[in-house]
């Protein structure tokens, strides 16, 4: 048998059917393996039906003998126990140095592992976020990946042909080592969490405070899409909010508001809290879905707790509210990115990666769920300054967020007055007054601590003395007695 695949892809779902068309539309050969092996005839006989530059195996020691060396082989099954399960399978029949490369959405840690116990096999081990869903896969997703550089050679040409363009750009670069790939993809889906609730937000505030049809809250995204919240979520939600039932009223109304969730927004606040950062804004988005999800309570609540009644004509401008509440949706999508850049700051420090961070706003620019102009904007002031501490410290969004901040505060007085549930927003502008408060009350938190716990603090340098001196740990008595 011939080895005359340039890669091979393990996985005939959704994603791994789009994956391997898309591959061969740009000029590689590709082998097709699935564990049912009839979903390979089925493929062969439909989707890739007298496409050469597929071809399919029905085992294992076929798929293996088909590859090209060093071989190429992606695996886009389901994340967990189903990757290893391949990896243990592939491994007698793999030679040193080939390239095993996991394309699903593992978790980190679980590619970290690989990443070592492969290395370990001479396997170079490769976690590469896929991002963009069954359209993306198709026709140009977003590619994330990290793990063993030595594979990135190998890779770089197929991966960057077949991954969406931005401005003739590839987005996809290398990530970094171990499992930053699938990190990297780990934050872009707890932030497409955080810009999915600020877009909520905003419909709800809308439809409640200003008395908007479905409608006309379509024709006001339609019109933000044009202006710096352009994106593919605004994109979609005009889309959905101008969409009909059969009946003629929108369809979206008639949706259960419960919603639902996979786990990777969850993996990504429960990431922020293990490494101490304050991803406000994306664990909010978490809390609001699990909050929507016990739909019967909140009924019931509804008929036990009162809140503010909204007259009619709360709103005389209608022009302006729409104009604070983009101005709310853009400054707290500042924060969020803001966040979620921090996150995988600190990650880079605590696990000791040395990430590529331009490349990475780059991927995110195109072929992804969050993808939007705005993720243009991210990548310069990365270029400009790689090691940027803070997005909000670049000059661009700095002065952005200055901007919007009248418009911002607006429309969550507005939100908190009326009593409609804005978290996202809000947590957002908490975050932004923490963050540039040199003093917080933290010191009144340390006192407490002392007090019932003897957990000891330091004191402000200027405010040292004798009896309290700086840089020690000091305990105080503070009943006086004993
Ligand atoms: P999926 O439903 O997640 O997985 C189905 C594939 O996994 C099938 O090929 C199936 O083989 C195989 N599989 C399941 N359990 C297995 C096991 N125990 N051992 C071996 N193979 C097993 O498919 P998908 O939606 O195409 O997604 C593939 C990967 O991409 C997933 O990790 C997913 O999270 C990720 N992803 C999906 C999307 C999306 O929009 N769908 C977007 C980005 C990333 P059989 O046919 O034999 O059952």
């Amino acid at each position: 048998m011939s080895a005359v695949a340039d890669v091979g892809l393990i996985g005939l779902a959704v994603m791994g059917q789009n994956l391997i068309l898309n591959i061969a539309d740009h000029g590689f050969k590709v082998a097709a393996f699935n564990r049912t092996t009839s979903k390979v005839q089925h493929f062969l006989d439909n989707e890739a039906k007298g496409n050469d530059n597929v071809v399919g195996a029905f085992s294992i020691e076929e798929f293996v003998a088909k590859l090209k060396k060093p071989r190429r082989i992606i695996l886009l099954v389901k994340a967990g126990s189903a990757v290893d399960a391949f990896i243990d399978t592939l491994l007698p029949h793999l030679d040193q140095g080939d390239i095993i490369i996991d394309g699903g959405n593992s978790h980190f840690p679980d590619s970290n592992r690989r990443a070592k116990e492969l290395a370990a096999k001479g396997i170079r081990f490769v976690g590469s976020g896929v991002s963009g869903g069954e359209e993306g896969a198709r026709y140009g997703p977003s590619l994330m990946p990290g793990g063993n550089e030595e594979a990135w050679p190998y890779i770089k040409e197929i991966f960057q042909s077949v991954s969406a363009k931005s401005d003739g750009e590839p987005c996809c670069d290398w990530v970094g080592p171990e499992g930053s790939g699938h990190f990297v993809k780990m934050v872009h889906n707890g932030i497409e969490y955080g810009d999915m609730q600020l877009i909520a937000e905003a419909y709800d505030i809308m439809k409640r405070i200003g008395g908007f049809t479905s409608k006309e809250i379509g024709e006001v995204f339609a019109k933000w899409n044009k202006g710096v919240l352009d994106s593919f979520l605004v994109e979609i939600t005009r889309d959905i909010l101008l969409f009909d039932d059969v009946d003629g009223t929108p369809l979206v109304e008639k949706i259960l508001d419960s919603a639902g969730q996979k786990g990777t927004g969850k993996w990504t606040a429960i990431n922020a809290l293990d490494l101490g950062m304050p991803v406000t804004l994306i664990g909010e988005a978490v809390f609001a879905r699990c909050l929507s999800a016990v739909k019967s309570e909140r009924v019931k609540a509804s008929h036990i707790l009162s809140g503010p009644e909204i007259p009619k004509d709360a709103i005389k401008d209608k022009q302006a509210f729409v104009d604070d509440l983009e101005q709310a949706l853009y400054a707290s999508k500042i924060i969020s990115y803001a966040q979620g850049f921090m996150l995988i700051r600190e990650a880079a420090k605590e696990y000791g990666w040395k990430l590529n961070n331009p490349a990475i706003a780059l991927m995110w620019r195109g072929g992804c769920i969050i993808r939007s102009v705005f993720l243009g904007e991210i990548t310069k002031a990365y270029r400009v300054n790689p090691d940027l501490e803070n997005l909000l410290f670049d000059d661009f969004f700095k002065n952005a967020i200055n901007k919007a901040q009248s418009g911002w505060r607006k429309t969550l007085a507005l939100s908190t007055t009326y009593g409609i549930a804005s978290p996202a927003f809000a947590t957002a502008l908490a975050f932004y007054d923490g963050y540039r408060s040199a003093r917080v009350p933290a010191n009144l938190i340390q006192a407490q601590r002392d007090y019932f716990g003897a957990h000891t603090f330091k004191v402000l340098p200027e405010a040292a003395s004798e009896n309290l001196p700086e840089g020690k740990n000091i305990h105080i008595n503070w009943t006086g007695k004993g």
